[in-house]
């Protein structure tokens, strides 16, 4: 799947996510909100200006979400997301509440509907994670620009063939048909025993935080995110 086909499953298929912004405390802070549109250029939610959650968007211009479908552990699938955001206003607004007419039920009114406004997730990464299949599937994604980082664990040529790895591997998911061998990324977990397991040193972890100068904005400097 692709980046758009991603940020359609969030907002077409599982819909509520739970979404978390930093307050000015520099503390997490969670809430549920619903993915209301997406398209190529990101993930499309409303909310009202007089929320502290509009606060905090506009403040930080950044957040992280996980979008979660399943009965139970073993049957779910989940995306995750983060991102910076940029307030859109309200002229999406009766688009918005075209395509998700129970909205209508909380704001009945033309008038109620003014104390609303859209925010677009514009820039992110995400990741896939589903649980139903075995082995695990995994797949991470980047939209709006954001590059794509390389994360979780590689085996490099300092592989001898020992097999110790593949000994503790709960997925299965090393490839011994050539030295060195080889992480079935897709199917991986990121658990990090085989990298505990290995005599040599030879499997790497390559785990990329993001750096956006956003994440760290404060208020004062959060001109730019409307
Ligand atoms: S990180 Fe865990 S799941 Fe992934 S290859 Fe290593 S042992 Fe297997
Ligand atoms: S434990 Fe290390 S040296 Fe042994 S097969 Fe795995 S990666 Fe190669």
């Amino acid at each position: 799947m692709e980046a758009v086909d991603y940020l359609a499953y969030i907002s077409k298929v599982i819909h509520t996510t739970v979404v978390a912004t930093v307050d000015d405390d520099g503390l997490p802070i969670t809430a549920a909100i619903d993915m209301m549109d997406s398209d190529e250029n990101g993930l499309y939610f409303l909310t009202a200006k007089g929320k502290n959650f509009y606060d905090r968007l506009i403040k930080r211009g950044y957040l992280a979400l996980t979008a979660m479908k399943g009965e139970d552990t073993m049957s779910s699938v989940a995306v995750s997301v983060r991102g910076k955001v940029r307030e859109l206003g309200y002229e999406k607004i009766p688009e918005l509440f075209e395509k998700n007419p129970y909205m209508r039920e909380i704001y009945p009114t033309e008038e109620s509907m003014h104390a609303l406004t859209v925010f677009q997730i514009y820039e992110g990464t995400g990741e896939y994670f589903d649980l139903s299949k075995k082995p695990i599937e995994r797949a991470s994604f980047v939209f709006g620009g954001e590059k794509k980082k390389e994360q979780g664990y590689f085996i490099t040529d300092a592989c001898i063939g020992c097999g110790s790895c593949v000994t503790v591997c709960p997925q299965n998911c090393i490839i011994q048909n050539e030295v060195p061998f080889v992480i079935k990324q897709e199917n991986c977990l990121h658990c990090g025993n085989c990298m505990t397991a290995c005599p040599t040193g030879a499997v790497e972890r390559r785990a990329h935080d993001v750096q956006w100068t956003s994440v760290l904005r404060g208020p004062e400097r959060s001109g730019d995110t409307v």
